[in-house]
């Protein structure tokens, strides 16, 4: 008898990131994975949970914290892991890889988990000494260090990354520069005209904009930066803005969004649009190629939370296990920001179109904000700012497609009374529909 495919397929997976990582662990609880595994990854340390950088950067964790598996681990479960190792390119036809170290590597099955890196923008003097990405532990490493040296930053992008990079470096500076010394100013630049806009409305922003004015952050919204301007040494002095204004910098952090590592798989041929192009099963152009995670691109979608990327995974892990495939399906995604004292949870769309009801409640003293989207009593978003405790249970019933309509006084006000609420609705509802079933034989009857 011959053995089945997986009992003998080698899998090589690029990537020792979050997905890649992810991935092996979901292997590893299936009888039926391949039997001999391989993973390359270009870091030199072996997978780190990267969503951790921000409070690491912070000084609010250690090092070891953020790890997830230690490199032993691979060895003892029988799998081969190549760190400090860069894919250069795949030859598809001899189903061959080749890395910067000159090692070769035949696969039957591979899997392209290579991330995104930031994004740069255009402008002159973006490859200047001091300007940082705040994408892997080396980044994060780095601008530790711009933090405790002190000085001016100026981090470009007030998105998700860009606040918990700034404020990160703020509570970092404080923390490394006792009163009287040089400290540390960090200053925010944010093209459009609100923080986070593409999850917050104008007044979520705003409480937030205030807060991280109060804490010491410069934040200058509605701006964009020309040039990155710097010294006869090619290390940065300042940034000058379209408007003709210049702030001076010793470091700039560039996290103004993310570009998929997607020229491997555009090299080695593979359809490759903004991203590594796959179906719902994660099959790239070539039936022997996967991708899944931030290099990777459904439906014209791609991805920058790991959310989504988690639920690609169970869905590669059964593929390559010969499981009946379940597809990847696109699903809402809910947002949190990950600085300390600031509590935000928001999903679904921002601004509300013409057959939206919005349901708001604002305490500005308490700075507490919370504004939802209904359709037809059904929650399609919502952003909560200050008290947050109500939003995983939100984001569930908006999942659920729930009629919120007999819970809708209580909706703003905690998940206890609405539970109450929905609950007595659908007792209502069963016991009529008890009552009906019992009624119906009595009147059959009659
Ligand atoms: C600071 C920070 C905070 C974040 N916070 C959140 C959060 O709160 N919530 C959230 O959902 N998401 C967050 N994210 C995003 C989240 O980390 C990513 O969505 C996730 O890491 C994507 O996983 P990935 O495996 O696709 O990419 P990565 O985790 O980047 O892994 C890709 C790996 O492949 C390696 N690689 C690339 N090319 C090659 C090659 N040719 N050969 C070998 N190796 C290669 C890369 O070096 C990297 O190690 C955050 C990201 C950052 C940077």
């Amino acid at each position: 008898m011959h053995p089945a495919p997986h009992e003998t397929e080698h899998l090589v997976i690029i990537g020792n990131g979050m997905a890649g990582h992810r991935l092996v662990e979901a292997l590893l609880e299936r009888p039926d994975r391949p039997r001999r595994i391989t993973v390359i990854g270009d870091e030199r340390h072996a997978a780190y949970n990267r969503i951790l950088l921000s409070p690491w950067l912070a000084g609010e964790m250690e090092r070891e914290a953020l790890t997830l598996r230690k490199a032993e681990w691979y060895a003892e479960q029988g799998i081969e892991l190549l760190l400090g190792e860069r894919v250069t390119s795949i030859d598809r036809t001899a189903r061959r890889l080749t890395t910067d170290a000159g090692r070769a590597l035949d696969y039957h099955r591979l899997v392209l988990a290579t991330g995104s890196r930031p994004a740069l923008p255009a402008v002159p003097g973006i490859a200047l000494s001091g300007v940082h990405g705040f994408r892997d532990l080396d980044d994060a490493e780095a601008l530790a260090g711009v933090a405790e040296r002190g000085g001016q930053v100026v981090v470009v992008g007030g998105g998700l990354l860009g606040l918990e990079a700034a404020e990160g470096l703020r509570k970092r500076g404080e923390g490394s520069h006792p009163q009287g010394s040089r400290g540390l100013a960090v200053s925010v630049l944010q093209r459009a005209e609100r923080l986070m806009n593409r999850q917050l409305d104008a007044t979520a922003a705003t409480l937030l904009e205030a807060e991280l004015g109060r804490r010491g952050l410069a934040i200058h919204t509605g701006v964009q930066l020309a040039a990155i301007e710097g010294d006869h040494h090619g290390r940065v002095t300042g940034v000058r803005l379209t408007d003709g204004r210049r702030l001076a910098a010793d470091g700039v952090v560039v996290a103004a969004g993310i570009a998929p590592n997607a020229e491997l798989g555009q090299r080695a041929g593979l359809a490759v649009d903004r991203a590594i192009v796959v179906d719902a099963t994660l099959t790239t152009s070539d039936p022997a190629i996967h991708a899944l995670g931030e290099c990777c691109q459904f439906e014209g979608i791609t991805y920058g939370l790991v959310e989504p990327i988690w639920r690609q995974v169970a869905v590669l892990a059964a593929r390559l296990c010969g499981e009946a495939t379940p597809r990847y399906r696109e699903a809402a995604t809910a947002t949190r920001l990950k600085i300390s004292g600031i509590s935000l949870f928001a999903f679904g769309p921002i601004e509300p179109d013409a057959g939206h009801e919005v349901l708001a409640y604002h305490d500005p003293g308490q700075g507490d904000y919370r504004r939802l989207l209904l359709r037809h009593g059904r929650l399609e978003g919502a952003i909560l700012y200050g008290d947050t405790a109500m939003g995983p249970w939100l984001f569930r019933q908006a999942q659920a497609g729930l009629d919120l309509g007999p819970c809708r006084r209580a909706l703003l006000l905690g998940t206890a009374e609405a539970d109450a609420l929905l609950a007595a609705h659908h007792f209502d509802t069963d016991s009529t529909t008890d009552l009906d079933a019992r009624d119906r034989p009595v009147k059959e009857a009659a």
